[in-house]
């Protein structure tokens, strides 16, 4: 390495880390009344701060079926799929975050039964420049695996396995993006969130800068301590205002989370594949109670953030 760009290396990993050592990047999230200050080598949310769009995606879509990796379809219950069930809480979700948090736009990935990618998703989040995402899916359990008693052959018993329902699983579950992250989604946090929400640098910024590294990667932090406190809070509004059995926050490596510039919560509404669960998650009741609490769990979150940021 030459002289002059070591310097200037080791010049600006100082300013970096005296920045970190006054200004820990989870601290405008814990702190009450901390004033992240922006400026050339900080990465914090501008002054004034306020979430005006967020990503609605409803999971799935295209053919229902039922005891196959939940990721790649849909689940299905006894008479209902998760497509449907999927898409009419996020349409009440949509209207109920434009009628109840003043000014903010909702954004639907997916508005027809027909499947959208996971990468189409993730684009249409940050070309919508989303500041939350938020999956709303069904969970399912997969059939089990028996093993029947079906005659006996020389004095022996025979068996054969057989596949029986799993209807055992019940209740909420929310998902946070953990695990490894991609180049890929380096570039989207770049391309997204630091470019347009902060003034790093004041313009484009060099991917293999290794200062630019190290703040990507602070941003990855601070989108996972976002992601999970909005997940804590929605779970919370499920259990305690909707007395809903929770599996509680887990974290997992889930594309179109890890591809959205920007905090993302998975919510497993309830399985659909319980007989109790398909009839809440169908009924109007049941879709009005799981789009209230998210909503409310909405407002305290953008609430919270735009305080701290003021
Ligand atoms: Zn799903």
């Amino acid at each position: 390495m030459k002289n002059k760009a070591l310097k200037r290396l080791i010049y600006r990993l100082c300013v970096l880390l005296v920045f970190l050592s006054v200004h820990p990047f989870n601290s405008f999230c814990s702190i009450p009344g901390s004033r992240p200050v922006a400026n050339r080598d900080t990465v914090v949310p501008a002054t004034g701060f306020k979430i005006k769009t967020i990503i609605i995606d409803p999971g799935h879509g295209g053919k229902p079926s039922s005891n196959v990796g939940h990721y790649s379809h849909g689940a299905s219950g006894s008479y209902s799929s998760e497509r449907n069930v999927t898409l009419a809480i996020a349409f009440k979700l949509q209207a109920a975050i434009e009628k109840e948090l003043g000014g903010v736009k909702a954004v639907m990935t997916r508005t027809t039964e027909d499947d959208v990618s996971f990468e189409r998703r993730a684009q249409i989040a940050n070309e919508n420049k989303g500041q939350l995402f938020i999956s709303i899916h069904c969970n399912s359990l997969s059939d089990r695996v028996i093993r029947e008693r079906v005659g006996t052959k020389h004095k022996k018993p025979v068996y054969r396995s057989v596949r029986v329902p799993d209807r055992s699983g019940k209740g909420v579950l929310m998902l946070v993006y953990g695990l490894h992250r991609t180049r890929e989604e380096e570039k989207a946090i770049q391309n997204n969130q630091v470019g347009e929400e902060t003034e790093l640098d004041g313009g484009a910024l060099d991917p293999d800068d290794p200062t630019t590294i190290i703040l990507t990667n602070e941003y990855k932090r601070k989108f996972r301590l976002q992601s999970i406190k909005l997940a804590t809070l929605i779970n919370s509004e499920f259990t305690d205002t909707d007395g809903r059995k929770s599996e509680g926050i887990r974290e997992q490596g889930i594309y179109v989370l890890c591809h959205s510039a920007m905090p993302s919560v998975l919510v497993e509404t309830g399985y659909i594949n319980n007989p109790d669960d398909e009839k809440y998650l169908n009924s109007e009741e049941g879709q009005n109670e799981i789009v209230a609490s998210i909503v409310r769990a909405l407002s305290i979150y953008k609430k919270d953030m735009e305080q701290v940021s003021q």
